[in-house]
């Protein structure tokens, strides 16, 4: 027993030891890649379940590593934030995605919102936040169409802080959506704190809609107290014609998934709104 004992504190340590290599490897990947520019961003459409239309766009960040190829966000954003490179390359991508906005209001399609991802360490960054802010006053865009996603909200230190930036969001004509609804991080006790406007339910309640009756049930009583509290409801990870018939059929007002399409680069996405009438 002890033997084993001994190999198990070996085998831990080799793997933390292995762990801090791989950190430190993917700060510095993504320190080169904010210099080489390998950050593009993709779109994923939401639609109006009712109609089929799209009504929004979620940007999405993606990493196209010159030798390993895509990067996933969930393998180098929770590093960004950790070395604070999170900054750099949200700053970026909220300047991309806007220069990607005025396209769009140019070519006429002036009502889809766009929505972007803000990490909550960004919110609570006084100078970060103000970067932010002085971003968004370069760009002279539809701002009442334009969507700030928070998620792990469990990590805001200061809520007080966060209500007042978000706030300040708000008075430029901003919407904010609670991403993740339902998990751990994001929950029914931030809906009456932060200053929400739209819940995304997360994708662990879509998928099992159609199996179980609990999940239903739950996305129901979801659906109804957003209605009382006057917010819009964004369905996550839609990948069955089933999963999307339901959630229609239950009148959940909007929802993206790969069922109705896999985040894509810009170009696809003006091309998809071309065609964008009611099915
Ligand atoms: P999220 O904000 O919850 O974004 C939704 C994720 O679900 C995306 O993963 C999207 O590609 C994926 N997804 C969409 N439809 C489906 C579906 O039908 N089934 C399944 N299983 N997944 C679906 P992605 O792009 O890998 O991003 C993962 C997370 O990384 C995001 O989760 C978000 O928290 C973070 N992230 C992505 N882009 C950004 C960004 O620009 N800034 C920040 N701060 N975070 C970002
Ligand atoms: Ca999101
Ligand atoms: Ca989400
Ligand atoms: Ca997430």
């Amino acid at each position: 027993a002890k033997k084993e004992g001994k190999n198990k504190v070996l085998l831990y340590k080799e793997n933390i030891h292995e762990d801090i290599m791989w950190h430190i490897n993917m700060s510095n990947k993504l320190q080169k890649a904010l210099d080489n520019k390998e950050f593009e961003l993709y779109y994923q459409p939401q639609i109006e379940l009712s109609s089929g239309r799209i009504v929004s766009l979620e940007a999405l960040v993606r990493w196209n590593h010159p030798t390993e190829g895509f990067i996933p966000p969930s393998d180098f954003i929770p590093v960004a934030e950790e070395t604070g490179q999170i900054y750099g390359l949200e700053q970026r991508i909220f300047r991309n995605a806007l220069i990607q906005k005025q396209k769009w209001e140019q070519k006429g399609y002036r009502d889809i919102t766009l929505s972007l991802n803000l990490s909550s360490k960004t919110l609570i960054s006084n100078m970060n936040f103000r970067f932010i802010e002085s971003i968004l006053s370069e760009f002279h865009v539809d701002y009442t169409k334009f969507v700030v996603e928070i998620t792990e909200t469990a990590a805001i230190s200061n809520v007080e802080l966060a209500i007042e930036r978000l706030n300040r969001l708000k008075s430029r004509g901003l919407k904010i959506a609670l991403d993740d609804f339902g998990t751990g991080y994001s929950s029914i006790t931030y809906l009456k704190q932060l200053p929400i406007d739209i819940i995304k339910l997360d994708k662990s309640y879509v998928k099992s809609v159609t199996d179980g009756r609990r999940d239903g049930s739950i996305i129901k009583f979801i659906l109804s107290l957003a209605r009382d509290l006057n917010l819009t409801v964004v369905a996550e990870g839609i990948e069955t014609s089933k999963q999307l018939e339901y959630l229609k059929n239950i009148n959940c007002s909007l929802g993206q998934g790969y069922f109705i399409s896999i985040p894509q680069p810009a170009e696809a996405i003006t091309e998809m709104l071309s065609n964008n009438t009611s099915t």
